[in-house]
């Protein structure tokens, strides 16, 4: 497949503090779009960051212009134009619009809520590494996004763009990997690995492929969401030289598989990448059965294999975005014999402190009798499974 036709030499001056009538205008008329709306560079380039430039474009509740106020020191607001353009701006309530613009409510703090959640920092053997399964690793080598989550569990060491993994810290990454035989798979995080360049990527890519024991590559991203612009030809090209090279992709919501989104994720399987998806459960925004399940299904639509729907973490500023967990269950239950297998993902509680994710799932297995079993399907019907028995020997 082609990649877009990507104007050779987008506006350099940032239009936003120049000419915000267009940005809006750019935004709210697809009509109206010249050819740099396409090119990822461009779209960068004017993100949405500051509470002038939003209030452009739409209508804002008190509680988001608090919040905006006081992102800044936190995790700043950045949202591309792209991103932007699918809020509804009539509905404060638009699932788009709550992933992106921060609010007042995420500065209440519960008091379990942590910086680092996961436990991220205390199993990382050097700086950039977290090994915390016996066999992959997770290489944190940006800490820029094209968006900015509002409930990031990264969001610690996310979002001040600094620029990409020096080559000294990717040597020590790079000699630890190498150092240890057991790790089978290198999992390419950050931040976002598709906001570097795609030749910076490629030099860590191309390291790790060089380790004998590496059997796969996976890279973590949410930019063939926020910034599908960015999966073009030079980026397939490239990764396809790598194989086995993995994909989860971060989707939150059907409303964000637009036709630009599904191109890019054809682009990636066309080149032979599998794609998964990584969800997080999230309170008012995919925390009701069937819009998970449009998800999912939607997602299969589009290639991607829904992989994981993560409990959002008890991470600072969270509180608003959490559901219990029980939400998550009914979601896998109201999955499970309702739609095909491929659309049900593992549900995962990330443990807090470390412990890794633990799968969590509506219970199926009712007893567990000495040579019977008693189950129940997802219409609620019981069943009875008898186990192998022993014979007398025939004749
Ligand atoms: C999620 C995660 C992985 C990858 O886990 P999989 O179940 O293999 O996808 C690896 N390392 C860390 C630290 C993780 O959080
Ligand atoms: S894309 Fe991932 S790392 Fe970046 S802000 Fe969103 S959740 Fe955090």
């Amino acid at each position: 497949m082609e990649g877009l036709s990507i104007s050779s030499e987008p506006p350099s001056s940032n239009l936003a503090d120049k000419r915000k009538s267009e940005l809006a205008e750019l935004i709210e008329d697809p009509a109206s779009r010249p050819d740099y709306w396409h090119d990822w560079k461009w779209q960068l380039k004017n993100r949405i960051t500051s509470l002038e430039q939003i209030r452009e474009l739409i209508p804002l509740t008190r509680r988001e212009e608090e919040g905006i106020k006081r992102a800044k020191g936190r995790l700043a607001m950045a949202i591309t134009p792209y991103f932007f353009s699918l809020i509804d701006k009539t509905d404060p309530k638009c699932p788009i619009r709550k992933q992106a613009i921060p609010r007042l409510d995420e500065f209440g703090v519960a008091s379990c809520e942590m910086v680092d959640p996961c436990g991220e920092d205390n199993h990382s053997p050097v700086p950039g590494l977290v090994h915390r399964y016996p066999d992959r690793a997770l290489l944190i080598v940006t800490d820029s996004c094209a968006m900015y989550c509002r409930y990031c569990t990264r969001r610690r060491m996310v979002g001040e763009e600094l620029p990409p993994m020096s080559i000294e810290r990717f040597e020590d990454a790079y000699k630890y990997i190498k150092s240890k035989k057991a790790i089978r798979d290198v999992l390419i995080s950050g931040g976002d690995p598709l906001m570097m360049k795609t030749e910076v990527l490629e030099n860590y890519i191309k390291r790790l492929r060089s380790i004998p024991h590496i059997e796969i590559i996976r890279i973590g991203t949410r930019v063939p969401v926020t910034l599908p612009m960015r999966v073009n030809s030079e980026l397939v090209e490239m990764l396809k030289q790598y194989h086995p090279v993995y994909m989860s992709i971060h989707f939150s919501h059907p409303r964000e598989i637009t036709p630009d989104v599904a191109r890019a994720c054809g682009m990636l399987a066309d080149a032979g990448i599998p794609l998964g998806s990584q969800t997080v459960l999230l309170k008012g925004i995919n925390d009701r059965p069937a819009v998970m399940k449009k998800l999912m299904q939607d997602l299969l639509k589009t290639r991607v294999r829904p992989y994981y729907i993560y409990q959002c973490d008890m991470v600072v500023g969270t509180n608003h975005f959490r559901t219990p967990v029980a939400v998550g269950i009914n979601i896998m239950e109201e999955l499970r014999g309702h739609t095909t297998g491929y659309a049900v993902p593992t549900f995962v509680v990330d443990a807090p402190g470390g412990g890794g994710k633990i799968p969590v799932a509506p219970t199926y297995l009712l007893s567990q009798a000495k040579g019977k079993v008693t189950l129940r399907n997802y219409e609620n019907k019981i069943f009875n499974y008898i186990e192998p028995v022993t014979l007398p020997e025939s004749k």
